[in-house]
């Protein structure tokens, strides 16, 4: 056993080893702990929750005492204190064994690393800033001390989680705080959060909805008027179990504000990178499907006869291009992810749609050749490729930046400056 109390034997090498990518050895550490945490807690138990489509909520019990929930909350507030890029790195690690609670998980941390690191590098007047900090810290209180397991539901099967219009939730301000009304689609989490993380439209009586008038706040799933509906059976990350949320008349005080008026709407202006913090579970997906292929065809896959598949040249092949596939990706997202910053350049935002698009294409890619590689035993149920390959092919779908949300920015913003238009 080693300081977490996990065994550190037979560990799977990095995805991006910390010489290699010169992570420093906080980052390093981290990294690794999320990397043993993986492999000892949740790959024995991603099956079942796949099969069942029940959310692994022992994973995230787990997680507390480990420090992991707390991944992103600063070091002074008592959190671990990564920054964007140590916890995407982190977040790949998990994914690679687990892409339900990678995803899952995701939607946590980010009601951490939004009101957290990413919060500190926008504008706010001295007064909103000490307001946030204050208010942060109740959260972060909970998160800690008591496991509280926060949700992230801003999808709602329009056009808002696109960030094309306002979102359709709404948060009218009431005495002492406000009361919500709306829904959420696809909410990750559902019945099993403490706290849903809502973003919705801030709107007075006769005041026209707006965009920059969004609103993150932090609504516990036991207030009055808060219910999860609908069903959950679909063909990937079924461990996520994204139900449906209604909100009726919902008061929430104004402490449950994640960040001041105003902000997310600048976040998402001027950080545009907090919206690749989907990628990091399928760039783990994608390092698993390769994993598996290689230790398939050398016949040492745990509780598989000892056969070696390695010996012909078209396996060999579909290796060579499964590992160029993968170090393109790898090479591209790890380039987004470190230069990922407040007011970034055209070119670094146009190379983070690409690593986007490029993560979530290239690990359901990953993931097919897998199959067709390693061959009919290989998509049983009782193997986790057939998973990975289905977890896989959900990243692309996934708002705001779906593959074909990128594709259609990149060509866009390629030709046309801010602004300019065709006669
Ligand atoms: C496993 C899983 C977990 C999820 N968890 C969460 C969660 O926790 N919280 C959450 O909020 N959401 C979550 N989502 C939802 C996800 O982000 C999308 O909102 C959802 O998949 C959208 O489905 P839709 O069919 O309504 O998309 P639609 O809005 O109908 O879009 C369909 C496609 O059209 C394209 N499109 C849509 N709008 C535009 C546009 N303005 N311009 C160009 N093209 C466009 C996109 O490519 C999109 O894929 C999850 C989804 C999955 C698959």
């Amino acid at each position: 056993m080693n300081v977490h109390g996990l065994d550190s034997h037979d560990q799977d090498a990095p995805i991006f080893a910390a010489d290699a990518f010169r992570l420093n050895d906080f980052q390093a550490e981290l990294i690794g702990k999320a990397r043993r945490f993986g492999k000892k807690a949740l790959a024995p138990r991603a099956a079942k929750h796949d099969r069942e489509a029940t959310f692994p909520i022992e994973n995230f019990r787990d997680m507390h005492p480990e420090g992991l929930l707390g991944i992103c909350i600063p070091k002074e507030d008592g959190g671990l204190g990564a920054d964007f890029q140590t916890y995407c790195l982190a977040a790949a690690e998990l994914g690679r064994y687990c892409g339900a609670t990678a995803l899952s998980w995701n939607m946590h941390v980010c009601s951490t690393l939004w009101s957290g690191p990413l919060s500190d590098d926008l504008e706010m007047t001295p007064e909103d800033r000490a307001a946030h900090l204050a208010r942060r810290r109740i959260h972060y209180k909970r998160i800690l001390e008591d496991g509280a397991i926060y949700a992230q539901p801003f999808s709602e099967g329009g056009a808002a989680a696109a960030g094309a219009v306002a979102f359709g939730t709404e948060a009218k301000p009431v005495d002492g705080g406000f009361l919500i009304n709306g829904k959420k689609i696809f909410a990750s989490l559902s019945g099993s959060a403490d706290y849903y993380g809502v973003l919705c439209t801030e709107r007075a009586e006769g005041e026209a909805a707006s965009r920059r008038n969004t609103l993150y706040l932090g609504v516990p799933a036991n207030a009055p008027g808060v219910s999860v509906v609908g069903e959950w059976d679909p063909l990937g990350m079924r461990g996520t179990v994204s139900r449906t949320l209604l909100f009726k008349d919902v008061f929430v005080p104004e402490d449950a504000m994640l960040m001041p008026h105003g902000v997310y709407f600048q976040a998402a202006s001027k950080w545009p990178h907090m919206f690749m913090t989907l990628t990091p579970t399928y760039m783990g997906l994608a390092q698993a499907a390769y994993d598996f292929t290689v230790g398939y065809l050398r016949g040492e896959l745990p509780g598989m006869p000892p056969v070696k598949r390695r010996m012909f040249p078209t396996k060999q092949i579909a290796v060579a291009e499964m590992r160029i596939m993968l170090e393109q990706t790898k090479a591209l997202w790890f380039q987004a992810i470190t230069e990922a910053r407040a007011n970034p350049s055209k070119d670094q935002v146009l190379r983070a749609y690409a690593a986007q698009q490029t993560v979530m294409e290239n690990a359901n890619a990953i993931a097919v050749k897998a199959i067709r590689t390693c061959g009919g035993q290989s998509m049983l149920k009782s193997l986790p490729l057939e998973r990975i390959y289905r977890d896989s092919r959900c990243g692309a779908l996934m708002l705001p930046w779906t593959a074909e949300i990128c594709v259609d920015r990149i060509g866009r913003e390629a030709l046309y400056e801010p602004g300019e238009k065709d006669e």
